[in-house]
């Protein structure tokens, strides 16, 4: 684990990928690495080292927060693009730090991403801040099994999201990436039902629903993950270079995860794609208007309400 000075900037326009309804998301590039091997991650081709780098200059950030926040209404924003937000956070106890700098912007939305149980600093802080939304990234365990390799199981990231969501954090869910597999109806439908167990369906933030993707790249390093499935579903190379399942398999997926959180948890679930065009916008969330600006309003009004 190293810690230096971020020489570039810190706060980044999510890049999406061209042709995607973009959700407006910001990341805040806080600290890059991660002790996970997934996969299916775009880390492990983009990355240079595996080691966790975490920047210090903290004062930086706020400057650039103040700058961001004055051109931009709205603002979501979160540390998970190069990492795991809370995989690390017992030695580093950054996450104290990501919240006193948050308490200084109640108007900006702060999401920390994780498939860790590491909560303990988030339980032991004094306050609940209105702005900060704790999320799990979740898979069906016998897709963690396989694809999500050092990661804590399902069940410890319930438990760490039930406490979370006790102490009165708002939360957010991603489903992402859907996996296909062999019976990937029974194995997803058994995730909700899990997932429906612990939440409180008026402390979901957000819900992201996107399907497995990547960049060719990422091939020779999933080829050295000899149980993996991600070569299960028929995968075509995509406008954006990417390699995803065919439109109708993807479509498919996220109707029938949609209708499996709609059945078991509530219809009110505000649900967003990612990485998805237009039209699959207007087919599986005819409620919202594709647009980026739209998109992200929706998004931000569900965390702070
Ligand atoms: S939809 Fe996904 S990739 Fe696109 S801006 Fe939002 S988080 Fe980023």
């Amino acid at each position: 684990m190293k810690f230096t000075e971020q020489k570039g900037k810190f706060v980044k326009h999510c890049p999406c990928t061209p042709e995607a309804v973009c959700c407006g998301y910001y990341n805040l590039n806080l600290h890059t690495g991660c002790p996970y091997s997934c996969s299916y991650c775009i880390l492990q081709a983009y990355l240079e080292t595996k080691e966790a780098v975490f920047f210090t200059n903290m004062a930086d950030v706020e400057k650039e927060l103040v700058e961001v926040s004055q051109s931009r209404t709205h603002l979501r924003i979160g540390t998970g693009e190069l990492t795991d937000s809370l995989a690390l956070d017992l030695q580093t106890n950054y996450s104290h730090k990501i919240l006193r700098v948050f308490e200084q912007f109640p108007g900006i939305i702060f999401e920390f991403k994780t498939k860790s149980a590491s909560i303990k600093n988030l339980l032991e802080y004094p306050d609940v801040l209105k702005n900060i939304v704790v999320s799990w990234s979740l898979n069906p365990q016998s897709i963690i099994e396989k694809e999500e390799l050092l990661t804590p199981g399902l069940t410890e990231r319930l438990q760490a999201l039930a406490a979370v969501q006790a102490k009165g954090y708002k939360v957010g869910i991603h489903f992402d990436p859907i996996v296909y597999c062999e019976g990937w109806q029974v194995f997803y439908e058994g995730l909700v039902k899990e997932i429906a167990a612990v939440i409180d369906p008026g402390k979901i933030a957000w819900w992201s629903l996107g399907a497995l993707r990547f960049p060719y790249a990422l091939r020779e390093h999933i080829f050295k993950y000899k149980d993996s499935i991600l070569f299960a579903g028929e995968l075509i190379k995509g406008y954006d270079n990417k390699y995803r399942y065919f439109k109708p398999l993807r479509m498919e997926m996220f109707r029938f995860v949609k209708q499996e959180i709609y059945s078991h948890i509530s219809r009110e679930v505000p649900l967003y794609l990612c990485m998805e065009d237009d039209e699959a916008w207007r087919e599986l969330l005819p409620g919202i208007e594709p647009t980026e600006e739209a998109v992200n309003e929706y998004l931000y009004l569900s965390a702070l309400g």
